[in-house]
């Protein structure tokens, strides 16, 4: 089979958005193309290859093996060119193969790739922490610890509050996802399958209500007296160290928070001596139009967490925050064999300096616009998208059953799915998101074009198109 695909809309150079500072230049043409069946043979090949070595407990979304990325657009070892909006699960935010980031990884690895900074230390390390003390929500004075993932940058957060407060108690928020290590895996809303199978798990971790105005309906002011008022019953604020928060929710499906709810929760930790630490690992690192989504809600907290994005691809997290909390450990308490890797803060010094000088923020800000009037569109035509929801380039919907938007809000996963697979056939990547795998999330780097999201929705619109009709899918229930 082959089906090849042009953008079905032109170049945008009309319309009201903020153009890039400098006009980037792609080695890779930034269109889809799909010139195979999906997957195409070199992968099916591959494939079998992975399932005779590759645990089954690594699971892939979309089987297309990847040999280049560049821009917004991934090349399958097929040459099908995919849209991806997912950015690796928001990491390659400011691009696939962004050179500011080659060219200072590459550097790097040239002059050394390891020493390991708790042995003998080097200023790349140095210059990330300064960043992040700039960067990071909050005026005050700050300091971070560099490891290699989120998981282990929840890890460590929680082992810096209680070092701190000397309390036991954990406290995360219903929907929340943090990670798929020991502790991690007891702090997700959802146990499968991220914790199915794998316990005991991590005790001393309580699971408070969250703010989800789509379906709870409550102002900030309300969510959070439910919130506390759990905390008060469940757990009592004199034996609770930290309570971790996602600004925006991420895998539970970009939940954006009633306004007040954030810095509400912060007043209560603040009053009671819990350390209040933003999980950014997702909404992080410019994603979202403000270098962190806590900004978005007027929101300070005391611990930030950074993972996915700052590296441009390479593994790099951080804890950070107020300096008399994180100078609580004591030397050699934190740290790791490969935590602040000298390539990987290489790659994040880049980064940050593209934010800079790319204005970047700005990019958010259009991605924002282009998708939320795109989906809006699509929400007039069509009743199963029951909400438009997120900032930047952290945008979702999420799909109810026909007729229910008004009423209960049925979850309508099996849509999501189907729309996900058509895409992915169409090439667009796609990811979904949802405690109920109802909601299609929007995750893409900041160097997608007005274009190309043009072009993507207009698959996504064929695809709602394709579903079966609504009694039928009444029917099947
Ligand atoms: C991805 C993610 C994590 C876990 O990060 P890993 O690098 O996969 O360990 C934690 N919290 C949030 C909000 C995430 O999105």
């Amino acid at each position: 089979m082959t089906e090849t695909l042009t953008p079905t809309s032109a170049p945008s150079d009309t319309a009201p958005s903020t153009a890039p500072a400098a006009e980037p230049v792609y080695t890779i043409p930034q269109e889809r193309r799909i010139v195979t069946a999906i997957p195409g043979p070199r992968s099916e090949e591959l494939h079998q290859r992975r399932l005779a070595v590759v645990s089954a407990g690594v699971s892939s979304t979309l089987p297309v093996y990847i040999k280049k990325a560049n821009g917004a657009i991934l090349v399958d070892v097929d040459d099908n060119q995919f849209i991806d909006l997912g950015a690796g699960i928001g990491v390659t935010t400011i691009g696939h193969t962004d050179s500011t980031v080659v060219e200072a990884a590459a550097g790097q690895v040239k002059e050394f790739i390891h020493t390991l900074f708790t042995i003998t230390p080097y200023e790349e390390y140095v210059r990330v922490a300064e960043l992040l003390a700039t960067h990071t929500p909050g005026s005050w004075p700050k300091k971070s610890v560099l490891i290699n993932s989120g998981a282990e940058a929840v890890e460590n957060g929680v082992k810096i509050a209680r070092k701190f407060t000397g309390r036991r108690a954990v406290a995360v928020l219903d929907h929340a996802y943090h990670g798929r290590t020991n502790l991690t895996m007891a702090m997700n809303y959802k146990a499968a399958p991220y914790a199915t199978g794998y316990g005991p798990l991590a005790g001393d971790v309580y699971h408070a209500p969250s703010s989800y105005p789509y379906h709870d309906g409550l102002s900030g002011g309300d969510a959070a007296r439910r919130t506390i008022s759990y905390l008060e019953k469940a757990v009592g604020a004199s034996d609770l160290a930290c309570l971790v928060v996602e600004p925006i929710q991420g895998e539970g499906g970009f939940m954006v928070p009633a306004d007040g709810f954030l810095p509400a929760l912060q007043e209560w930790c603040t009053v009671n001596g819990v350390v209040m630490i933003a999980d950014e690992i997702q909404s992080g690192m410019a994603r979202t139009g403000a270098y962190y989504a806590s900004e978005h809600f007027g929101w300070t907290p005391d611990l930030v967490l950074t993972a996915k994005g700052i590296a441009g691809g390479l593994p790099l997290a951080a804890v950070t925050g107020r300096a008399e909390i994180m100078d609580a450990s004591q030397p050699g308490g934190l740290g790791g064999t490969f935590g602040g890797n000298p390539v990987a803060c290489a790659a994040a010094i880049a980064v940050f300096e593209s934010i800079e000088q790319n204005d970047l923020l700005a990019q958010g800000a259009r991605i924002e616009r282009a998708l939320v009037a795109g989906l809006s569109a699509l929400k007039q035509k069509y009743d199963i998208i029951g909400d438009i929801r997120g900032r930047g380039a952290m945008i979702a919907i999420e799909l109810v059953q026909p007729g229910t938007g008004d009423t209960t809000k049925e979850p309508y996963a099996a849509a999501v799915s189907s729309i996900a697979a058509y895409a992915a056939q169409h090439g667009v990547l796609l990811l979904t998101a949802g405690t109920y795998g109802n909601v299609l999330r929007f995750l893409p780097s900041l160097a997608l074009s007005d274009a190309l999201i043009a072009d993507a929705l207009s698959v996504i619109d064929d695809a709602i198109a394709e579903l079966p009709a609504p009694e039928r899918n009444a029917e099947k229930r």
